[in-house]
């Protein structure tokens, strides 16, 4: 499907103190809107960020600027979730901010929800935040909270848990 927006040269996001401050740039040649979209439900990550149904996009790094760690940020503080996982924070806010995996060390997953308000809600309309987040992909739908998050009405893949794993099947 074409997309109703043009790529978009810049859009920023916060935590919420804005201690924390970054700007993605996507390069002309970029995957617009970016693919490697997805909800996840599994614990770490309702428990890192405080939300049910937690929502990134995994990026390469250099579209982050500037790039989000200890050398840049005085708040930026990591917690190591699994083996080789990490998960980012402001020590002052607590906003959730990135996951990675040391083993990839080329891409970050950022949260959609440190995403300005004018990117999410307001660009173009709002068209602008519809492409960027609707995700069609959604992982660990098999940890859904029945009746509120278990997925019937996630559009798109729906993985029980990791993706490529066992697919759901939607209520006929
Ligand atoms: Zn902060
Ligand atoms: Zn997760």
């Amino acid at each position: 499907m074409e997309p109703k927006t043009k790529l978009p040269v810049t859009i920023t996001g916060s935590c919420l103190c804005e201690a924390i401050r970054y700007t993605i740039t996507f390069p002309t040649d970029a995957e617009w809107p970016p693919k490697f979209n997805a909800t996840c439900q599994c614990t770490k990550c309702r428990k890192f960020t405080g939300s049910l149904l937690p929502q990134g996009h995994v990026l390469p790094r250099p579209y982050i600027t500037p790039a989000i760690n200890n050398t840049t940020f005085a708040t930026y503080t990591s917690f190591q979730s699994s083996e080789h996982c990490y998960r980012s924070f402001c020590s002052k806010c607590g906003s959730s901010l990135t996951f990675h995996d040391e083993t990839k060390p080329d891409v970050i997953e950022i949260y959609l929800g440190t995403l300005d308000e004018d990117v999410l809600c307001k660009r173009d309309g709002g068209v602008l935040g519809e492409e960027l987040c609707k995700s069609g992909v959604h992982i660990w739908v098999g940890n859904g909270v029945k009746g509120v998050s278990d997925g019937e009405r996630l559009e798109g893949v729906r993985w029980k848990g990791d993706r490529g794993g066992e697919e759901m099947k939607r209520k006929a």
